[in-house]
């Protein structure tokens, strides 16, 4: 059976595990325009806007929704549709974005890449250079499918150089790496509440410039999703459209003031020491990265399945789930990964008792070493193009 303890740590790469004060600040019910949660709403829509050096240039448009509400609102928006959009495509996070723009008629182009390598500019420089009509260019600044990060100045640059509106998915990285909207000057910035700031889902956070905004009245696919309606609402009226998400605004405004009191650096340090704790950890049980380390983000690190027959996906998962620890049940990766997200109100500390709980759990199925196959841990790169979702089934109730 399932059981264990009740609290657990998450090791998804989002929801992530909040802490105590966050949590405590969700117990009470928000009518829709109270004081209190429009004073909330104005505080983290400025802070966001100052966390990326963007006052006065950029607004913070919020929505209800997750993280793909908010990239589809934002491609929705602000693509015009007599115009193309480049999606960078080297992960699982890439390829969903291309779903999205095929789904609600945006036109595309993408320039599909190995999942292990980041995007190189000169491979941008020529799709842009083919066609004029590409007005936008969008990139996952990190793929949270494999934690692959992507360099987003000389991305940002060469939008600048070419006149292309940059539209960062930063949901993997807004809050931990740094993000200068001042000097990358992007056109938006997508961020979730869920991910480095420790807070609660169900708000869809974007960061657009203000004048690209002003621009886009009339042209969202969608009524729900359209940015430059909810903007107004803000603007014209001072309120949000629909029914706010109360729970997760208070969420993330207690997350935000935690957020503020560390810093971000101080922030990245943690979870690079989570990250650096995990794959070292693991490493020694004999596990390999899909990714090196160099081009590896702290977010999250992607695993291959070991090659030992005893091996077991979901006799990990349910042995990891007893011992405390939730992990994300599918792989998405062409070949069989696991992989373990190091964003969270946790420490190293922590995430050395995970490591321990990785060994246990191997034990358990008698496991001897982590190796994977070695034709596996050397992968003809070409051949790694991002896969779709391959989904467990449920868990079954804790208790
Ligand atoms: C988590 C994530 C998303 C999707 O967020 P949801 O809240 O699950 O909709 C999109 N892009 C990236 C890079 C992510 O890490």
């Amino acid at each position: 059976m399932m059981d264990g303890p009740t609290e657990r740590i998450i090791l998804t790469p989002g929801p992530v595990t909040t802490s105590a004060v966050t949590k405590r600040a969700t117990l009470r019910d928000f009518t829709p325009n109270e004081p209190d949660l429009l004073a909330f709403t104005a505080e983290f829509r400025r802070t966001l806007v100052e966390l990326v050096n963007g006052q006065g240039a950029y607004v913070c448009v919020p929505l209800q929704g997750t993280g793909n509400a908010a990239n589809e609102a934002t491609l929705g928006t602000l693509v015009p549709r007599d115009r193309k959009l480049l999606i960078v495509n080297n992960g699982f996070y890439g390829e969903r974005l291309k779903q999205i723009a095929a789904a609600i008629g945006v036109p595309f182009t993408a320039v599909d890449l190995p999942i292990t390598e980041p995007v190189g500019v000169e491979q941008l420089e020529a799709a842009l250079a083919a066609e004029p009509s590409l007005s936008h260019l969008v990139v996952c600044h990190v793929d949270t499918g494999t934690g692959l990060l992507n360099p987003i100045e000389p991305i940002a640059a060469l939008c600048r150089r070419r006149g292309v509106g940059l539209i960062i998915d930063a949901i993997a990285s807004f809050g931990g790496l740094p993000l200068d909207a001042a000097a990358l000057a992007p056109e938006a910035i997508v961020l979730s509440p869920n991910k480095w700031l420790e807070g609660l889902p169900g708000i869809g956070l974007v960061l657009v410039r203000r004048t690209a905004l002003a621009a886009s009245a009339g042209r969202c696919h969608s009524f729900c999703l359209d940015l430059h309606r909810q903007w107004r609402s803000f603007e014209d009226h001072g309120v949000w459209r629909f029914t706010p998400p109360g729970q997760a605004i208070a969420a993330l405004v207690a997350a935000l003031h935690q957020y503020v009191a560390e810093g971000r650096v101080a922030r990245l340090e943690r979870v690079r020491r989570n990250w650096r704790c995990l794959v070292d950890g693991l490493r020694a049980q004999g596990f390999a990265t899909v990714l090196r380390d160099e081009v590896a983000s702290p977010v999250i690190a992607t695993f291959h399945q070991p090659a030992d027959p005893a091996y077991d996906r979901q006799r990990f998962f349910e042995a990891m789930w007893r011992q405390g620890f939730v992990m994300f049940r599918g792989s998405l990766t062409p070949f069989a990964s696991f992989r373990i997200g190091c964003m969270g109100a946790f420490d190293q500390a922590v995430m050395a008792e995970v490591v321990r709980a990785v060994g246990r759990s191997m034990a358990e199925m008698g496991v001897t070493d982590g190796r994977p196959d070695p034709r596996r841990s050397r992968p003809n790169s070409a051949a790694l193009r991002p896969n779709h979702v391959c989904r467990l089934p449920a868990l079954p109730p804790p208790g």
